[in-house]
């Protein structure tokens, strides 16, 4: 019999934090290795808890919400998602431009099975969250990628946005805060960047999903809040700043120019309405999550744990000769550079399949970010300080010895 091939339309589609290495990880936990996984940035094994007050809120809400909800998503949920933003200083937002899904990841493979037709492309930042990518090819289309500066703080070179304008450049990713790279964007990047979508009529998309993680008092704002005149895609959700990925509940928010979006706008509707809804009893944390007391705001300042974990893990990684990282403003992550000249590396990602068998740590190597030169790696900051230490001092031990042929 033949066999069943998987289909043409995953040519291009990948998404390696969860890819080979990881499966290897997975392989030596079922031989009863411990392994340490700083691959995927799931905050609640690390002990990072949700808000009391969003579990009481989902719990007292489960009996009510056995049945499915509006497409878009409950009421209250996209009201206080459409209040979040007016409050950032988005005029106009209402709680019919909310698509609630269960997590971004949902929404962005909707949105850009929505708006992208075989060939269109898309600019997506390098190094960027390889979803981006996939979605964008699994969608038809073509993934560009800019490059982000790591000599200016990871900032995007908007001369290479420029150069990479084609006539089927029909949209621009911005990641912001940045995974991996913790850069977060002020306004005057922000402001460029838009006038190069204004120039070119790009749909921007805005992945915000870690608006609230900032460090050293690196300030956020977003996309969407500089400018009504185009139309703006912003995605936020609760798995990070509430700790809750498990529950899977994000949103998409449409602004701006939302007349000229009409047609892409009923094309959303329709993959809205294709999968029914979103997970609803979670979809109940949304307006206590947004609405309450913001606990994140403790855990990213000195003292707070998602701090002095970047913190430490920031000085021990610098620490470490051939080493040198960007000091993150926002997110959870250190994106590392190796020097090659020190630490002659060809395969990155044999050297973290190499690194996670000798000393059990599960790290992601650069080019899954879809980096281009296999010079990078990507740490998780969630563990506690100690396992951390731990951790760096493994990486310090490993690669002076470590050679590839
Ligand atoms: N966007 C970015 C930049 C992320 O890092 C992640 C998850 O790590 C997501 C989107 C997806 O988040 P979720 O589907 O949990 O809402």
């Amino acid at each position: 019999m033949k066999p069943i091939e998987r289909s043409k339309k995953l040519d291009g589609v990948c998404y390696d934090i969860r890819g080979p290495v990881a499966r290897e990880a997975k392989r030596m936990e079922e031989e009863g290795h411990r392994i340490l996984k700083l691959n995927i940035g799931n905050p609640a094994p690390f002990g990072f808890e949700a808000p009391d007050e969003i579990l009481k809120h989902v719990i007292h809400n489960l009996p009510t919400a056995q049945g499915y909800s509006d497409s878009q998503g409950i009421y209250p949920a996209r009201v206080a998602v459409a209040q979040y933003y007016q409050s950032r200083g988005i005029r106009g937002a209402d709680a019919d431009d909310v698509y609630i899904g269960n997590g971004v990841s949902e929404l962005i493979l909707m949105a850009l099975q929505g708006l992208l037709n075989n060939g269109d492309e898309v600019l997506i930042p390098s190094p960027d969250y390889p979803l981006w990518t996939a979605a964008v090819n699994l969608a038809g289309g073509k993934a560009v990628h800019y490059r982000c500066d790591e000599s200016a703080d990871w900032y995007p070179d908007t001369a290479d946005i420029r150069a990479k304008i084609t006539s089927n450049t029909k949209a621009i990713v911005l990641i912001n805060p940045n995974n991996p790279t913790g850069a977060v964007y002020n306004d005057a990047l922000l402001l460029d960047i838009l006038s190069i979508a204004r120039e070119h009529g790009l749909v921007v998309l805005s992945d915000e999903i870690y608006d609230k993680i900032l460090y050293d008092g690196a300030t956020h704002t977003p996309t969407a809040s500089l400018a009504d005149d185009l139309v703006v895609l912003t995605f936020g959700g609760l798995s990070k700043n509430y700790r809750i990925a498990g529950f899977r509940v994000g949103w998409l928010f449409i602004s701006g120019a939302k007349q000229r979006a009409r047609p892409f706008i009923e094309g959303l509707n329709i993959l809205a309405s294709m999968r029914l809804c979103a997970n609803v009893p979670v979809q109940h944390a949304v307006q206590t999550a947004l609405g309450g007391y913001q606990s994140i705001n403790e855990l990213v300042v000195p003292g707070g744990r998602l701090y002095d974990q970047m913190d430490v893990a920031h000085r021990l990684v610098n620490e470490i000769d051939g080493l040198s990282c960007v000091r993150p403003k926002g997110a959870m992550y250190l994106f590392p550079k190796i020097d090659r000249k020190k630490f002659p590396i060809k395969d990155d990602e044999l050297m973290v399949l190499d690194f996670l068998r000798q000393h059990k740590v599960l790290l992601v190597h650069g080019r899954a970010f879809n980096w281009p030169e296999p010079d990078h790696f990507r740490i998780v900051l969630l563990p506690h300080k100690e396992v951390l230490e731990q951790a760096i001092g493994k990486l310090a031990q490993f690669l002076p010895g470590y050679h590839q042929l």
